[in-house]
């Protein structure tokens, strides 16, 4: 005998308590889901046209960049701020040679 029929018959009010219950929390969980409805299930009621998305992302284009310099050091054009890349490969291809020579030694 489960520990749910003992009980019911030992205390019969808790049966329809129990049911009481389960109904208020289904009812309660449909007035969620009715309340909730247009957020969970939103979806736009036309389809946005070519003109609209068009217009809408004509803002968004890429700007001007104008933190653009010559590198002091060799001459080609990086962003300020940065490591110039032609410095860097330079700098990691003296370092290779260096390496190379000293293991060779
Ligand atoms: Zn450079």
């Amino acid at each position: 005998m489960t520990t749910a029929r003992l009980s019911s018959i030992l205390f019969p009010q808790y049966n329809t308590l129990w049911r009481e219950a389960q109904q208020k929390v289904i009812s309660w969980r449909l007035g969620l889901a009715e309340v909730l409805e247009p957020f969970l299930w939103a979806a736009p009621k036309k389809k946005t046209s070519h003109s609209k998305k068009r217009m809408r992302s004509a803002n968004k284009g890429l700007k001007d960049k104008t933190n653009i310099v010559n590198c002091p050091s060799c001459g080609h054009r990086r962003l300020t701020h940065h490591l110039c890349i032609y410095c860097y490969k330079d700098y990691l291809y003296k370092r290779k040679m260096q390496r190379r020579n000293d293991l060779g030694q």
